[in-house]
């Protein structure tokens, strides 16, 4: 469970239930033992069984499309059922599926989503987009045949299927500006320049919008820390033009970190009466393992437990359900007898009796990493592997490694939480989280005749918090 738990990528999202109404959760995917700690209170933990409808190994489109949207997809695919082929535009229409974070917001709860790639990237397009190609990130990226039949790419469906999303934060800008348009940060340099064909401003349009709804549009750290949450209803935040750094290269004074993003993010949304719902990604652990530098995966994973640990501050496990899980694994291995105090990037404390050479702890199964020095493998000793962008050896040579088809862990704790318990399907998540927060198509447990809360679904000692909670309110 260890190793799994360690190379899941990183996909949090964070429903929140504040005073009766709301709901929180927070889905991960690279975790470390911090987050077990985190998590012990009142978590229940099972494991999440995580195949896409065509594929045994998944990828991160289909995967978001079951842990928001409550049903297994095609891979490739977001905000769409497996109805949906891969790339066909006239396969989308009819094959919609809408996300918990919709439900959320049709049930009046302000709803945000926070991640270190950009917006439009496949984890938090499920949540608010119908496409069936993750990577038209913008129309500049989508065949012609597609736009004549009238799809449209996934940065413009950020803010017209859900127009008022309160607060979206990540990177991606690019994809928000007519082609050829420089980038406000690296205006010399032409690869950040917009991408879009229509010769639309998202960002000019998303401001315009929102001039008198205490909407703000920051583009980097100085500008986010110059505003004040309880002012602020509506917040983009896009803060590179594509995803943000890793956290190791990360430049302290221009881009946030996933923690102080989840603290902005939710000290907006907290200040709806009827609770919020986040969805919180740390895309960039999934981007070191794919590059198979494991120190940079492991250090997003870090920052990920950071963030976790803030959200925690600052709501409570008597109104808020959390859950932290992963949307796939990688096939990241950490072995070799390392004795308890071993550098987790440190070499094994025996050499392989069949070259003699050593080998690291940390090693894929696949990927860039993959080495060989005249016609034998790389005596890693004469390496710095230690170093942040070293890429730990691979079995077979790739140059991107790829997910791994195990179960990944959940973690999950506050309201309802038991539901979470056992070996689930990955697309039972937002159906719990659904019920807990009673949003979404099923709400006949939420009330019975009288008007009142029905708690008889839950356990008992549940059922004396939340009554609690209830007469405080
Ligand atoms: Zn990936």
């Amino acid at each position: 469970m260890t190793s799994n738990v360690l190379s899941n990528t990183a996909v949090c999202f964070t429903q929140i239930k504040h005073r009766r109404h709301c709901t929180g959760i927070c889905v991960n995917a690279a975790l470390t033992t911090f987050i077990e700690q985190e998590m012990q209170e009142c978590n229940r933990n099972i494991a999440v069984v995580t195949y896409n409808t065509n594929a045994q190994v998944p990828d991160s489109a289909g995967t978001a499309t079951a842990y928001l949207c409550g049903v297994k997809a095609n891979e490739g695919t977001v905000g769409v059922s497996a109805a949906a082929v891969k790339s066909q535009c006239n396969t989308t229409r009819g094959n919609e599926v809408t996300s918990i974070l919709k439900w959320a917001k049709d049930a009046g709860k302000s709803v945000g989503i926070v991640t270190t790639t950009r917006v439009n990237h496949a984890t938090p397009s499920a949540a608010y987009a119908h496409c069936v190609d993750r990577d038209w990130y913008s129309d500049g990226d989508m065949p012609a045949e597609a736009l004549q039949s009238g799809c449209k790419d996934i940065a413009r469906q950020l803010f017209e299927n859900i127009p008022d999303i309160d607060v979206i934060m990540g990177g991606g800008r690019r994809n928000m500006y007519p082609r050829n348009t420089p980038d406000v940060e690296y205006p010399g340099d032409k690869k950040h320049n917009g991408t879009r064909k229509d010769g639309r401003n998202l960002v000019g349009e998303w401001t315009d919008r929102m001039k008198d709804k205490r909407g703000y549009y920051v583009w980097n750290r100085k500008d986010l820390f110059s505003l004040n949450p309880n002012n602020v209803d509506y917040l983009l935040g896009l803060f590179e033009p594509a995803d943000l750094p890793y956290e190791l290269e990360r430049n302290k004074e221009t881009d946030p970190s996933l923690t102080e993003m989840v603290d902005v993010a939710i000290k907006i949304l907290r200040k709806n009466e009827r609770g919020f719902y986040l969805l919180v990604e740390g895309g960039r652990i999934d981007h070191g393992h794919h590059d198979g530098k494991a120190k940079q995966a492991l250090h997003e994973a870090v920052e990920m437990d950071r963030a976790i640990t803030r959200a925690g501050l600052l709501t409570s496990i008597y109104d808020t359900l959390t859950v932290v899980t992963a949307d796939h694994s990688h096939v990241f291995s950490f072995g070799g007898y390392t004795h308890r105090g071993n550098s987790i990037f440190g070499l094994a404390p025996i050499m392989s009796d069949i070259d003699q050479k050593p080998f690291t702890s940390i090693l894929y199964g696949n990927g860039p990493g993959f080495k060989f020095v005249n016609g034998a493998r790389e005596n890693v000793s004469t390496v710095d592997y230690e170093q942040n962008n070293y890429q730990a050896q691979a079995a077979v040579p790739l140059s991107m490694e790829t997910h791994g088809g195990e179960d990944v862990a959940i973690f999950s704790k506050g309201p309802l939480a038991h539901l979470l318990h056992g070996v689930q399907e990955q697309h039972y998540i937002p159906h719990v989280m659904a019920y807990a927060a009673c949003i979404g198509q099923n709400k006949g447990h939420c009330h019975t005749n009288s008007g009142s809360p029905s708690l008889s679904h839950i356990s008992p000692t549940l059922a004396l918090l939340l009554s609690i909670k209830w007469l405080l309110c």
